[in-house]
């Protein structure tokens, strides 16, 4: 269990975390296989959602470890996609992606209970936003919930910073601009790989927001907000 009274920061990991990144993404791409004339037609949306699923990640791990660029990384994900579903047509995978991206936009909504926990946990500790991301999408989701930015000492992309989680060169720098040893940050984050592994390879806390439980001397998960309220309300900074 973790020692929350040495905690001194919190940063908070954005997507899937507070904001509800799984369902966007579903939406879009529904937007996207229902549009007139869509190039998934031939498909159901449950194939086209699997595949997605399946190329994305491995997609985003080659552009965090550099082989391949944003652009490569945004519009190569859906140029996967038409191939892996056998879509032989005249599409533009550039204009593909930028309708998804506009589509994603539209569906953007919190995580149950996650904007009231991050403001309660703000009013007791100084908090902050590490998130992976391309820049202007994950600026434009701060700008759709102002008060997330407004109360954070510190907004951290990764894009930004030129590094992605879990890198421990995005966690330090993280760690460098609030002037907090690695020691007494507490992350909270749903990614094993890039949250649970990238904080604690850096020294930090982990508060893993997973269905799966995990308990050790620097990792702590729960499946809901008010379970991570009930850990930090055990210091007495969060009573008043
Ligand atoms: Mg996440």
């Amino acid at each position: 269990m973790i020692d929350t009274g040495a905690i001194r920061f919190v940063y908070f990991d954005l997507d899937d975390t507070i904001l509800d990144h799984a369902r966007a993404e579903k939406l879009a791409l529904q937007d996207l296989h229902h549009q007139p004339h869509s190039v998934f037609k031939g498909h159901s949306f449950d194939a086209v959602l699997e595949a997605y699923r399946e190329i994305n990640p491995i997609v985003w791990k080659k552009y965090s470890e550099g082989s391949l660029t944003k652009h490569q990384a945004k519009v190569g994900r859906f140029t996967q996609l038409l191939e892996k579903l056998n879509i032989e047509s005249q599409v533009d995978d550039t204009l593909l992606a930028e309708t998804y991206l506009s589509c994603y936009a539209n569906h953007w909504s919190l995580i149950s209970g996650a904007m009231e926990g991050f403001l309660k946990i703000a009013r007791a500790r100084p908090v902050g936003i590490l998130t992976n991301g391309f820049s202007e999408v994950q600026r434009a989701k701060l700008k759709q919930f102002p008060q997330l930015e407004s109360v954070s000492s510190a907004v951290i992309i990764s894009e930004e910073v030129g590094v992605l989680k879990p890198d421990p060169a995005l966690f330090e720098h993280a760690a460098a601009v609030v002037g907090v040893p690695a020691e007494s940050i507490l992350y909270v984050g749903d990614s094993l790989h890039s949250d649970v592994s990238g904080g604690i390879g850096a020294g930090w806390k982990v508060a893993w927001f997973s269905e799966q439980s995990h308990e050790h001397e620097d990792v702590w998960s729960f499946t809901d907000w008010s379970l991570l309220i009930d850990l930090l309300e055990g210091d007495a900074r969060l009573a008043h």
